[in-house]
């Protein structure tokens, strides 16, 4: 490993957490500013670009010969708010302890990312590197939340300029030794939409001392919430999935339950995700009863957070969703916004093989396997903007993996120094392939 590279990325991720951007509010420009100097220092021109100047992205960009593909490199610069009280070492502290581990709030999601995207295109350029394509670094705000529309969804709008054949972003990368001994490195090639609704019971008001007047409606809502929460909905295979069931050896033609036991069965990560991988997701959350204790209401509802497979219709999910519900209990249905997300991308595409050259140079013998996310990445506006090719791809090989999922959106977020520096030293690798 490079020690030089690995600790100038450590040097400006500790930078990086050192500044506050919890989102809510966010305030991400301090963090960009951090950014500019460090991309500045190293002879490259940068972009604020801001609909918020307290919300600013960043853009930098090492131009091309004009004769080959062009990609971006994306980390937001957001963090989710951090309690404390809660965490070993302050969460904006950036504490590097004897075991090479630097604390804080975004050391996993993503300013560890985003440092070893600086360090790779400053390195790059500062070693005469000429690209055939543009390599552009994206740096947005509001991830996190999204609520404001002062990130990656306003700036692909403001900028289409910003188009590129190819993007690499957070949510993929994981070394997994799985239970039969192979090595596999998951590549997240897009992610679920959310479809959230909201199901209200129907009954009749009445006055709370006497029950058996009226038909309170928050029983009966208990019952369709027990419904909601014991539904096992359809499995069906998307490209990306089946791609991801054939690359770990396991026959995806089978009865999908005997596929679903057999990846489970070889890591506790896919166990988790597999049943969300392959249908719909119907997860009961939020809740409304009565204004006042002494009223029986006659309606009461539940926020439904329901996550569909690219492709899916609002008609799928409805049909999942009545037939949780069923017939004997009265129930209004509604979907409280449009589906979002549900972005994939092809594999198979020259930033796939790029990939996979520079994993077989560094790890022999380690396989690629495509992933959807179950969640939501800025991945999904690029592709959804200029149809970019956009995979989630942070090789994390020392970190181990509870330690890093645990830590993500939680207390004692931490991450190894040397996941940066094999982290810098492979997208170096994969530029170069695929641009150079
Ligand atoms: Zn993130």
């Amino acid at each position: 490993m490079d020690l030089a590279l690995r600790d100038e990325a450590v040097e400006l991720l500790r930078d990086l957490v050192r500044v506050d951007s919890s989102n809510p509010p966010g305030r991400e420009t301090p963090v960009a500013m951090v950014v500019k100097q460090y991309l500045e220092a190293n002879g490259l021109e940068v972009e604020l670009v801001a609909r918020d100047p307290e919300r600013a992205n960043l853009i930098t960009r090492l131009p091309g010969t004009g004769d080959g593909p062009s990609l971006a490199l994306m980390g937001h610069t957001d963090v989710v708010p951090a309690d404390a009280e809660d965490w070993t070492h302050p969460p904006f502290g950036a504490h590097l302890d004897d075991g090479g581990y630097i604390w804080g709030r975004g050391t996993c999601d993503m300013k560890n990312e985003l440092a070893t995207r600086c360090v790779t295109i400053a390195h790059l350029a500062r070693t005469g590197f000429q690209p055939r394509g543009d390599l552009l670094l994206i740096s947005q705000a509001d991830e996190e939340d999204g609520m404001e529309e002062v990130g990656m969804p306003w700036l692909l709008k403001e900028r289409p300029d910003l188009k590129c054949d190819y993007a690499i972003d957070e949510g993929g990368g994981i070394r997994l030794e799985l239970a039969d001994g192979r090595v596999v490195y998951t590549l997240q090639v897009g992610e679920k939409a959310t479809l959230p609704a909201t199901i209200t019971a129907l009954g009749e008001a009445g006055h709370a001392s006497v029950p058996t007047l009226g038909r309170n409606a928050v029983p009966l809502l208990a019952t369709l919430i027990q419904r909601l929460a014991a539904h096992r909905t359809r499995k069906r295979l998307v490209p990306a999935i089946r791609e991801m069931i054939a690359s770990l050896g396991i026959d995806p033609d089978q009865d999908l339950d005997v596929v679903a036991a057999q990846v489970s069965a070889l890591h506790p990560m896919f166990e988790a995700e597999i049943d969300a991988l392959l249908g719909i997701t119907i997860a009961p959350t939020l809740l409304t009863g009565s204004s006042a204790r002494n009223v029986l209401p006659g309606r009461a509802s539940v926020g439904v957070d329901c996550r569909i497979l690219p492709g899916d219709t609002e008609a799928d999910l409805e049909r999942e969703l009545r037939e949780a519900l069923g017939t004997d209990i009265p129930y209004e249905f509604v979907y409280d916004q449009q589906i979002n997300g549900g972005t994939e991308s092809a594999l198979g595409t020259p930033l796939h093989e790029a990939i996979s050259a520079a994993l077989e140079a560094h790890d022999p013998g380690a396989i690629i396997v495509p992933s959807l996310s179950t969640g939501f990445t800025d991945a999904a506006y690029i592709r959804q903007a200029f149809g970019t090719i956009a995979y989630g791809f942070w090789p994390l090989t020392y970190t181990p993996i509870d330690l890093y999922e645990g830590g993500m959106h939680n207390k004692d977020e931490r991450i190894h120094r040397d996941d940066l520096g094999i982290a810098t030293e492979l997208q170096i690798d994969i530029v170069r392939r695929l641009l150079g």
